[in-house]
C-alpha cells in the first residue's frame, strides 16, 4: 500500500475510507483521500450521520465539491447507547455506536461497483471491521491517526497497560526509549473505560490487517520506524507499518477564515506564537483566563484561538464572556485572539508564525513539522503527551524557539513561573489523575486484571500516584 502503482496494474485501484468522528480522524482521512486520487485511484469515501461537529460536516462537504469523482456513501448508524458508551462525550459516544453499527457495512461493501482493491479504515474501528472485511475478502489496513511512538504502546496492549498501571511501564517496549507512566493516555489506567475496552479487544487483531498507515515520516520519528522497520518491536504477526505521512494541508480545506491571515500580514516575521489546542479541548474558564494572562506576561505578539465548548454547535458565547472583557481588552495590544475554526494549516505556514503552543494531537504536530514551525508542547490528555515526546525527541520543539522567544521554554511539564497557566494546569492535572485512580482501585474489573497480571496486591495498594 505504499503506493497505489502497485495496485494501479491492470485497473484504476479501488480504495474505500471510512473515518471516525471528529476532526482529528476526519482531517487525516481526507488529507490521505487526497494522496490517493492523485495517484490515480477510484476513491469511495463512508461517512456517518449526522456528524458530531458543524465543522466535520462543512470538511466533507468542501471536499466532495473539490473531487466530484469521489463516491460519497452514507453509513447509518444505530442509535447512540450512552449506558453502552460509559460517557457523555459526543466524540466518544459516536465512535461507539459506529463500532456497534460496523455489521451494517458489509451490504454497502458489497454494492461497490467496480468492487473494491482496499478498505482503509479508522484505528478505533478494528474489532468491529474485521469481521464483516474477512467474509468479503477484501485487502484491509488501518490508518493509525496518532504517532508511531503511539502505535508502539496500542500494538502492546493490553500487556503494556497492565504493568503501566503498576508503574513498570519502562521496559515493556524493547528497543525504544521509555514510555514513563505519566505520559500514558489516563483513560487507558482505567481497564474498564472505553479507551481501554476498545483497545484491549483491538490490539490483539492488528494481524488480521494487512497494513497500518502512519500519518509520519523519519525525520520526526526514526526511532519507531526504525524498529518497526527492521521488526525489531517482537510482536508476533504485526503486519508491515507504513509511514505514509506527513499529510500535507489541502487546496479544499481552505475557507473563509481570513481574519487571524489578514492580522499576520501585519506582523514581522517570525515574531507571532500561535496557541491553539485542537478541535475538541475545551478547557475551563479560570484555565483560559490564566492562558491569556500567561500571554501577556511572555511578552510575545500571539494568536489565540480559544475554545470554551468541545462541540463546536455549541460553542457559541463571546469571547468577553468566556475570557472576561478586561483581560480581552488587554490582550488586544499584543496579539489577535479569536473564537471560531481557523485554517491552523495555512496559519502556520505564514511567515509571521514563528512558534507555536499546542496540545499535540498529533496533526496538529505534523502540520508544525511541514511547516518548520518549533513547537511549545502542553499535551492535555489521551495520546498527546507520548506525541509530545515525539517533539521533544525529534528536536521540532526546541530549535529556534528559544532564541526567537526569550522567556519560553520548550517544555513537557509545568516549569515556568511567568507561565502562571502551567502551574494551574499542573494542579488540575494531579487532580485529574487521582480521580482516575480512585475509579480505578473501585473498578469491579481490578480483581480479574490483578489475577491476570500476577502483579501483588500490596504494590498496588502502595503506588503513588
Ligand atoms: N484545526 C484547524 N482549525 C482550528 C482547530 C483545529 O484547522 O481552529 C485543525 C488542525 O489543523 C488539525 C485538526 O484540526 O488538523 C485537529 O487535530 P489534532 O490531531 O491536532 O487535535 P484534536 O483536535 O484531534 O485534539
Ligand atoms: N472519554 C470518556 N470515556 C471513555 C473514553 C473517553 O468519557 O471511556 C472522554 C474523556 O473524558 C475525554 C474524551 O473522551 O474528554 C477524549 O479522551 P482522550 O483525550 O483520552 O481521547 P482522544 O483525544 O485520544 O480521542
Amino acid at each position: 500500500m505504499s503506493t497505489c502503482n502497485e495496485l494501479s496494474q491492470p485497473h484504476q485501484p479501488h480504495v474505500a475510507l471510512l473515518p471516525s468522528a471528529g476532526m482529528g480522524h476526519l482531517t487525516p482521512f481526507l488529507r490521505l483521500a487526497t494522496k490517493l486520487i492523485h495517484h490515480h485511484c477510484r476513491v469511495t469515501l463512508i461517512t456517518t450521520h449526522p456528524t458530531v461537529s458543524l465543522t466535520e460536516s462543512q470538511f466533507i462537504s468542501r471536499f466532495l465539491s473539490a473531487f466530484p469523482q469521489v463516491t460519497q456513501l452514507q453509513f447509518h448508524l444505530l442509535p447512540l447507547d450512552p449506558s453502552t458508551a460509559n460517557s457523555n462525550d459526543p466524540f466518544w459516544l459516536r465512535f461507539e455506536a459506529i463500532h456497534r453499527s460496523a455489521h451494517l457495512l458489509s451490504p454497502i461493501l458489497t454494492s461497490l461497483s467496480p468492487p473494491l482493491d482496499a478498505f482503509i479504515y479508522d484505528v478505533s474501528l478494528i474489532s468491529s471491521v474485521i469481521p464483516v472485511i474477512e467474509s468479503l475478502h477484501i485487502s484491509n489496513y488501518i490508518l493509525f491517526i496518532s504517532s508511531a511512538r503511539m502505535f508502539s504502546l496500542f500494538s502492546h496492549y493490553p500487556d503494556f497497560a497492565s504493568k503501566a498501571i503498576f508503574g513498570d511501564a519502562l521496559e515493556v517496549i524493547p528497543r525504544l526509549k521509555p514510555i514513563p507512566r505519566s505520559s500514558i493516555p489516563p483513560l487507558l489506567l482505567i481497564p474498564d473505560s472505553l479507551f481501554a475496552k476498545i483497545i484491549k479487544e483491538d490490539s490483539p487483531k492488528l494481524p488480521k490487517s494487512n497494513g497500518v498507515l502512519i500519518n509520519t515520516f523519519e525525520g520526526l520519528e526514526s526511532e519507531a520506524l526504525e524498529a518497526f522497520s527492521n521488526r525489531k518491536l517482537v510482536i508476533e504477526g504485526l503486519p508491515p507499518v507504513f509511514a505514509v505521512g506527513t499529510f500535507v494541508p489541502c487546496e479544499f480545506e481552505k475557507g473563509e477564515w481570513d481574519e487571524p491571515l489578514r492580522w499576520l500580514n501585519e506582523q514581522k516575521d517570525g515574531s507571532v506564537v500561535y496557541v491553539s489546542f485542537g478541535s475538541r479541548t475545551a478547557m475551563s474558564r479560570d484555565q483560559l483566563r490564566e492562558v491569556g494572562h500567561g500571554l501577556l506576561k511572555s511578552g510575545c505578539r500571539f494568536l489565540w484561538v480559544v475554545k470554551d465548548k468541545q462541540v463546536d454547535k455549541e460553542d457559541e458565547e463571546g469571547l468577553d464572556e468566556v475570557v472576561g472583557h478586561e483581560l480581552i481588552e488587554k490582550m488586544k495590544e499584543k496579539g489577535l485572539v479569536v473564537k471560531k475554526w481557523v485554517d491552523q494549516g495555512e496559519l502556520l505556514g505564514h511567515r509571521a508564525v514563528g512558534g507555536f503552543v499546542s496540545h499535540c494531537g498529533w496533526n496538529s504536530v505534523t502540520e508544525a513539522a511541514w511547516h518548520g514551525v518549533p513547537i511549545l508542547a502542553w499535551p492535555q490528555g489521551g495520546d498527546q503527551k507520548i506525541n509530545a515526546e515525539v517533539v521533544e525527541m525529534s528536536g521540532v520543539a526546541k530549535a529556534g524557539f528559544l532564541s526567537g522567544f526569550p522567556g519560553i521554554e520548550s517544555v513537557l511539564g509545568p516549569k515556568l513561573p511567568q507561565f502562571e497557566f502551567l502551574n494551574h494546569f499542573n494542579e488540575e492535572n494531579q487532580k485529574r489523575y487521582a480521580e482516575l485512580d480512585d475509579k480505578f482501585k473501585s473498578s469491579p474489573l481490578l480483581k480479574e486484571y490483578l489475577e491476570k497480571t500476577k502483579l501483588n496486591k500490596e504494590k498496588f495498594e502502595n503506588f503513588d500516584c
